[in-house]
């Protein structure tokens, strides 16, 4: 498929069929600000959840937190965010549109134009008043990332959780960023959701755990059913480091505008902790008993944008077949991040077929999340459940009520079986391996 057609079909099922909807959209929209509608919001739901159960649930090395979103100055000038999270913005001389200069070689992508004012640093954070009163004690600052929560919270974790180095710490949670450039549907947002852990170690063994979580995490878009073709590692050189980073490593997908970012990996070092504990004055140390050393530990950072993620995961899914001379649209997503797992289709609007597949729902509705269809034709149907990727549709017919069996119909092969209701729950998760 044309790649720039990809993006473009996937954009618009993704409206159509109400994953993301533009935000405030009877007013306008508002500046590429986007909600998610019913099924967008269910796949957000399983992204984090994939991710959780990754970074957290199976590990006993890694706690979770939630912090808050507003915060003050004292935070983000400690972190560096207000010197220097910044982007270098122009304005084409021509077109009067503004751009960040490190994102377009040169040339206005508007015009063509390669006469540009000086760059200016243009800070990115969202800036606020906390309370009636006005003045720098009441400013408050919408989080650019969640990290810093982490942080803050790192001797409060170290004290209730009784972790000790190798650990981590990880969160779920909005994050603000005043883009000068938000582009590419939900790649770039001025508002997202990003899923960061900070993993506190020992500085010695700081790399050998860099190169285990850039591995990791990879591991993880693989295991989610992103072909190893789409993805490969970028590691930036010296001079293109942030701030606070030792060593970045991206994890990158195959766009349709080429390869670009999806997750970046960084060791910080011991930035963060160290420039906290100064500007705050409680130490932010770690004293390891059993050696009787005290030492400030050193950060490995995923951090990946959920929503951006979501745009990756449908991108790679995105499929066209053919399936009996015609066409149809598929989306091969991993059953643990499709909107609904199971389609409950009774043949025809009956009360008896209806009474029948309530039945059915309150079996699977407990361990599924299922989409329940009654109106066209079972083939249409089908397509419809094809196209927003549910690994599963559940066909309740007349012989239903006489066999009490159901056809169980496979999205990708289009295969159906016929499954006595009493063992469909453990059908269906032998098919989906959870046994
Ligand atoms: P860029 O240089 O592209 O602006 P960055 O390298 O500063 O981004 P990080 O601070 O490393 O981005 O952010 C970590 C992750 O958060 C990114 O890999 C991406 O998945 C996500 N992310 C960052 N900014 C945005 C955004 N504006 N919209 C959606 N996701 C974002």
């Amino acid at each position: 498929m044309e790649t720039p057609d990809l993006l473009e079909k996937v954009t618009n099922l993704a409206k159509r069929r109400g994953f993301i909807f533009p935000s405030a959209e009877i007013y306008g929209g508002f500046r590429s600000t986007y909600d998610y509608g019913p099924l967008g919001a269910n796949m957000l739901r399983n992204i984090r959840q994939a991710w959780w159960q990754s970074m957290v649930q199976t590990r006993t090395d890694i706690v979770g937190i939630d912090a808050a979103i507003l915060g003050p100055p004292a935070v983000w000038a400690a972190s560096g965010h207000l010197a220097t999270f910044t982007d270098p913005l122009v304005d084409c001389k021509k077109c009067k549109e503004r751009w960040r200069e490190d994102k377009i070689d040169g040339v206005c992508p508007n015009c063509g134009s390669t006469e540009f004012t000086e760059p200016r640093d243009f800070n990115l954070m969202f800036k606020t008043q906390a309370g009636p009163v006005e003045g720098e004690g009441a400013t408050a600052y919408l989080r650019p990332e969640t990290a810093q929560g982490m942080f803050t919270n790192f001797a409060n974790v170290l004290a209730t959780s009784r972790k000790k180095p190798p650990f981590g710490i990880a969160q779920i949670g909005k994050a603000f960023r005043n883009e000068i450039t938000p582009q590419n549907f939900v790649f770039r947002t001025r508002e997202f959701e990003l899923m960061e852990m900070e993993y506190f170690v020992p500085p010695a063994d700081a790399d050998e755990w860099y190169r285990y979580w850039i591995q990791y995490r990879l591991d993880w878009y693989i295991d989610l059913g992103i072909p190893a073709d789409q993805l490969r590692l970028h590691e930036h050189e010296a001079k293109d480091l942030s701030h606070y980073s030792r060593g970045t490593t991206d994890v990158e997908f195959a766009y349709p505008w080429g390869f670009d970012e999806l997750e970046g990996i960084a060791n910080r070092g011991d930035y963060d902790l160290t420039q906290h504990a100064k500007a705050s004055g409680v130490s932010l140390d770690y004293f390891d008993q059993s050696t009787n050393e005290r030492y400030t530990p050193y950060v490995i950072e995923p951090a990946v944008g959920a929503t951006r993620l979501l745009i990756a995961f449908l991108l790679s899914a995105y499929h066209e077949d053919e399936i009996e001379g015609e066409i149809r649209t598929v989306l091969r997503l991993d059953w643990r991040l499709a909107p609904y797992q199971v389609a409950v289709l009774p043949l025809s609007k009956k009360p008896e077929l209806e009474g029948v597949s309530r039945e059915v729902l309150d079996i699977l509705q407990p361990h599924f999340m299922c989409d329940y269809d009654v109106t066209q034709s079972i083939g249409r149907r089908y397509r419809r459940q094809d196209e927003v990727g549910t690994p599963f549709c559940i066909t309740v017919d007349f012989d239903t009520l006489e066999d009490r069996a159901v056809t169980v119909r496979d999205r990708d092969t289009t295969e159906q079986v016929r499954v006595k209701i009493g063992d469909l729950l453990a059908s269906l998760r032998e098919r989906t391996n959870q046994h």
